[in-house]
């Protein structure tokens, strides 16, 4: 037996065969010089494989829609919009030109050469590079060249553990749901198309696992994405001791089934909030089946994202109102427009240097594009419409003091005269108002900023890079402290004790919530309320169901020791003293 150690990202228990996914690219790519008469023969290829490539990912678009809804469909219509780019036709045609080479061969060093800009960045940007694999090999496979596959079992008819280095959306799509038992990857992003994609399998994922160097197809591996494991070649005992273990994690499922609609109280009979963080309009749909206490966060960016212009006050309106129907009674709260790096309107003009610096967000935003706000608080405030039994609570992005909030202010201020002028006559409801704190300059003025406003969100994603200077999702961030460092956690109980002194609510809705193996922390952190993603919520508020009635140290005891390494009680007791 040997147990591989790599990191959790989705929890679980599965027992399979391996099957490994081998990327042969580099062993059967042509390679070889052309004379300069060949130049417009090879433009030509280029130009087939372009079209034929777009015309493979046109179905693609509507398959993954019905698999995974509509977020799925958007990553291959990225896809095709940069199959689709003047830029990839005149990089890989230059290199034709210039180095006179064979087209494979220039596909193939146009990519790495985008590959290899990306790497040296990290976070966010890491993550496009398996987007960029998955063109790169949709392109060489337009020559017959095979780009990587499984060796042997793919999947078709038995259910196996999928091993690879790396995964792609289109890899993900291959692979039949339904005979999938497991992820065991070698690089991931957990905010990555890919892993979006799997994740929504609902099967363990591990990564950071020397897959091709350690494993082996048709080797049988138990994965344990607790812990984020993967044991190969298990003995009796450590087979029946998993065995015992996935038996009790189905006897928590059912118990979730029946009791899942409730809601959640501390022993102490406190009450503890669940949301979710709404991140796209399919996920409207999705929202209706679940117990939740409202929308915690609606991220409006997707809004903005989509089609080449800014969207109306009309279409917004559309937009926002159906979501207030849908969940009348209920809070929602929603997000002003959060312009950060990777989720930039692509078709304003933002200056070079400040795109760079990732200076166009919270306040500053609102300064340089006031006309984007007014339209989008109008919308809102049309859509809030009175006698209506909706909750709609306003969320201002990336604040770092009060005049951050008072900028915001004035947009709605102004919003409300402007619809006035237009003959909406009526009282605008008193909207509650709230901050996203996602900067160590924003926790330390928490009571300031509490003050100013109703409620206030964590948002740990951008907390975590701002406080660790480093970028979102870097994978080296992730393997070491798997997203939750202890100054993260001294953070969240310092905001969640301002909360309580000032009676303000305070929410916890970056990705640190969506770990369930988090919660005895964060509720030992004083945090009652919680906003977490679509496809987490019901799992969590299970696990959390179950934690609640069994609130016992084992599970503190788990948490300390699968991610800060304690290995007594004593360095157990001393990890919880330093915190709470
Ligand atoms: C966060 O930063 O934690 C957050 C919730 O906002 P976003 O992920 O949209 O930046
Ligand atoms: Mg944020």
């Amino acid at each position: 037996m040997k147990i591989l150690k790599g990191t959790k990202l989705v929890p679980g228990i599965a027992e399979g065969i391996v099957a490994l996914y081998v990327s042969e690219i580099e062993k059967l790519l042509p390679h070889y010089s052309i004379k300069s008469s060949q130049i417009p023969v090879e433009l030509d290829r280029l130009d087939a494989s372009l079209r034929r490539a777009r015309e493979t990912i046109e179905p693609m678009i509507g398959v993954s829609h019905k698999e995974f809804r509509k977020e799925a469909s958007e990553i291959f219509s990225v896809h095709l919009s940069i199959l689709r780019d003047q830029k990839l036709l005149n990089d890989i045609s230059s290199l034709i030109r210039t180095k006179r080479i064979n087209v494979e061969h220039a596909i193939h060093d146009v990519f790495e050469d985008y590959i290899r800009g990306y790497q040296t960045k990290e976070g966010h940007f890491n993550e496009l590079i398996n987007d960029l694999i998955d063109i790169r090999n949709r392109l060489l496979e337009t020559f017959n060249i095979p780009t990587g596959g499984f060796q042997s079992f793919i999947g078709e008819s038995q259910p196996i553990i999928v091993a690879t280095r790396y995964l792609t959306p289109s890899m993900v799509l291959k692979i039949q749901r339904r005979n999938v038992l497991a992820f065991i990857l070698e690089e991931a992003g957990i905010t990555s198309h890919a892993i979006i994609l799997a994740r929504s399998y609902g099967v363990p994922i591990v990564f950071g696992i020397e897959v091709e160097k350690e494993l082996q197809c048709g080797m049988e591996a138990i994965v344990e994405g607790y812990k984020g494991e993967v044991i190969i070649n298990a003995g009796k005992k450590e087979k029946e001791y998993y065995h015992r273990k996935m038996q009790r994690i189905r006897m928590r499922r059912e118990l979730c089934e029946v009791a899942g609609t409730q809601p959640l109280y501390m022993k102490d009979r406190q009450r503890i909030t669940m949301k979710v963080n709404v991140s796209t309009p399919d996920e409207f749909n999705a929202i209706s089946d679940l117990d939740h206490d409202g929308v915690g966060l609606l991220r409006t960016e997707f809004l903005f994202m989509r089609g080449g212009n800014l969207p109306s006050e009309e279409e917004q309106y559309e937009i926002y109102s159906k979501l207030l129907k849908q969940t009348a009674g209920k809070q929602v709260t929603i997000r002003l427009l959060d312009m950060a790096m990777d989720k930039m309107p692509p078709y304003l003009e933002i200056p070079q240097d400040r795109k760079q610096a990732d200076v166009v967000r919270g306040a500053l935003a609102v300064e340089m594009f006031p006309d984007i706000y007014l339209t989008q608080v109008k919308a809102l405030l049309r859509a809030d419409c009175r006698g209506c039994n909706y909750n709609m609570r306003l969320l201002y992005p990336m604040v770092s003091d009060p005049n951050d909030v008072r900028t915001f202010r004035d947009v709605v201020e102004e919003a409300k005269k402007s619809l006035k002028l237009e003959g909406v006559e009526r009282d605008f409801k008193n909207i509650k108002e709230g901050i996203m704190i996602e900067t160590p300059a924003a926790v330390m003025m928490a009571e300031e900023l509490l003050k100013e406003v109703d409620f206030a969100n964590i948002g740990s994603n951008d907390l975590l890079q701002y406080t660790l200077a480093t970028s979102r999702g870097s994978p080296k961030v992730e393997k070491r402290y798997h997203i939750f460092h202890p100054a993260i956690a001294k953070m969240l109980r310092f905001v969640a004790e301002t909360g309580k002194e000032l009676n303000k609510e305070v929410c916890l809705c970056g990705e640190i919530a969506s770990f369930e193996e988090f919660y005895p922390l964060l509720l030992k952190l004083g945090l009652r309320s919680f906003s977490v993603a679509v496809s987490r919520f019901a799992d969590i508020k299970c696990e959390l169901l179950y934690e609640l009635q069994n609130l016992h140290e084992s599970s503190e005891i788990d948490m300390v020791k699968n991610f800060y390494g304690a290995k007594s009680k004593e360095e157990i007791d001393s990890f919880f003293r330093k915190f709470v």
